[in-house]
């Protein structure tokens, strides 16, 4: 099994020419603590499991020391937050330490965040504080659970060290791995200059979708599995009530996975329009929005290899986007009512079912978990009870005319809807523990329940329950 001792890859990513990246040191963190070590991912990785096998083990997690030959790395890139062009922007907490070959022949990128000051820092601190740490650390876990593509989180540490936000907070860092972390915001850096455009391009379809290569224009083959995966992604998020917060083009990374876990929030009420940014007063990226915004963003990938593909080719996978987002979604939502096959009348049905859980603000995890078990009596989570009847009678018609044994159906529908999701007040639970008691029992209770969000787990019935009142009061900024 491997360890950190021993020597891990340099990255692939630098062996791109050096204006994609700046070499620099973690900055060492004071008195750092061992706050959470992923166990069951590094038994996933075949990295050493036993923490206490690892006498190192915080001071590698938070960059007091490296792995032998480390040179690290933060890259740059640019982006637009929130619609706008926000020039050159990079890695300003985020240092590459290595890459890991694992034995089944998967990379990982590990990259620690909140580990100091980078040329791209700008006038912030490179840091990053426990709360978010924490959020980050736990979302990651939680997103792969669900079978959503996300970047992981296989450590973090703390430390005393202040950090100013909105008030004092301390300091964290999260060893985070990815097989790549390159954002569509890094090839908007390269727009201006073609060659470099390209050869990122080429680098990425080496290392990261082989397959490209084999098309009569790679480029156009990479931007259609850009598409692909981001409409997947996107439609999973809206099937478990995942807003992401910050849908900037520098948040969106070119594999299709969950990246930048900031103001993100798992919808309890539902609320078509929810805003889970306190940040974002505009709500662009609002739940309902997300669906869009994916495809904007891939507007501004498209438009920015526009230089590698001629425009019709760029349209036409842009335009394939819709098709594939509205298929996931529907399947999705298929598979959440119990229903095998799709029929004519069924968007009726889902869209009746959307108002009058919109209008109810109906608890969106809580309703599809208990949908089969519960049924009619879900009638008390509405204000308009009467027309829940009518649409729950409606619901039941329509399921008769599928010959299917009802726990059989009980059970498929346990595998989509998940009885355990990272709300906002469970995450909360585990940062003011571990902010005020040093107590990190509950941020690994939390990612082991996280783990397995489909399963019943009568150790954890009470992480299921209904957020309390205190929940809508915590708000979540981009200040993290
Ligand atoms: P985000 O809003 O998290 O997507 O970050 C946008 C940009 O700001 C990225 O280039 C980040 O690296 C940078 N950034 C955010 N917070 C910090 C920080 N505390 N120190 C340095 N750079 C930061
Ligand atoms: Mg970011
Ligand atoms: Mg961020």
């Amino acid at each position: 099994k491997a360890t950190f001792d021993q020597i891990l890859l340099t990255p692939r990513f630098g062996r791109l020419p050096g204006h994609f990246y700046s070499r620099i040191l973690p900055t060492p963190l004071p008195a750092p603590y061992l706050m959470a070590w992923n166990t069951e991912l590094a038994h996933e990785m075949g990295f050493e499991s036993m923490a206490e096998q690892q006498p190192n083990l915080t001071d590698y997690l938070c960059g007091n020391r490296l792995p032998q030959g480390s040179e690290p790395i933060a890259s740059i890139y640019s982006g637009h937050q929130f619609g706008v062009n926000a020039g050159q922007l990079g890695d300003g907490r985020a240092i590459l330490i290595a890459e890991y070959l694992a034995p089944n022949g998967r990379h990982w990128e590990m990259q620690l965040k909140g580990a100091g000051p980078t040329p791209y820092s700008r006038r912030a601190d490179g840091r990053a504080v426990l709360r978010s740490s924490i959020r980050e650390y736990l979302c990651s876990e939680a997103m792969h659970g669900l079978g959503i593509a996300t970047t992981r989180a296989l450590g973090m540490a703390g430390s005393e060290q202040s950090v100013w936000r909105e008030k004092l907070e301390t300091a964290a860092v999260v060893l985070r791995v990815a097989p790549s972390f390159v954002r569509f915001g890094h090839f908007e850096y390269h727009r201006q200059n073609p060659d470099s455009l390209q050869t990122l391009a080429d680098w990425v379809i080496q290392s990261h979708y082989p397959d490209c290569a084999l098309a009569s224009n790679p480029y156009v083959a990479l931007l259609e599995s850009v598409v692909e995966r981001t409409a997947l992604m996107i439609a999973k998020w809206q099937a478990v009530g995942f807003c992401h917060g910050v849908m900037n083009s520098d948040n969106m990374s070119i594999l299709g996975l969950t990246l930048d876990y900031g103001p993100f929030g798992f919808m309890d009420s539902f609320d078509a329009g929810h805003i889970c940014n306190h940040s974002d007063s505009a709500g662009r990226y609002a739940y309902q929005q997300q669906p869009e915004i994916g495809l904007w963003n891939l507007h501004v990938l498209a438009q920015t290899l526009l230089p590698l593909m001629d425009k019709e080719s760029a349209l036409h996978a842009l335009q394939s986007y819709q098709g594939q987002f509205e298929n996931h979604f529907a399947n999705l939502l298929r598979q959440k009512l119990g229903l095998l096959h799709w029929q004519e009348d069924d968007w009726n049905l889902i869209t009746r079912l959307f108002e009058l859980m919109h209008h109810s603000h109906c608890d969106w995890t809580y309703f599809w978990r208990n949908l089969p078990t519960s049924g009619s009596q879900l009638r008390n989570h509405f204000q308009d009870r009467a027309t829940f009847d009518i649409w729950f009678a409606n619901y039941q018609t329509r399921l008769s005319t599928e010959a299917r044994n009802p726990l059989e159906r009980q059970a498929a529908m346990n595998r989509v809807n998940p009885k355990y999701v990272l709300r906002n007040y469970l995450a909360e639970i585990a940062i003011r523990k571990a902010r005020d008691e040093g107590d990190f029992k509950e941020i690994k209770a939390l990612q082991q329940c996280l783990m397995h969000p489909f399963d019943e787990q009568t150790n954890f019935e009470h992480y299921a329950e209904l957020p309390p009142e205190w929940a809508a009061q915590i708000g979540v900024s981009c200040s993290s």
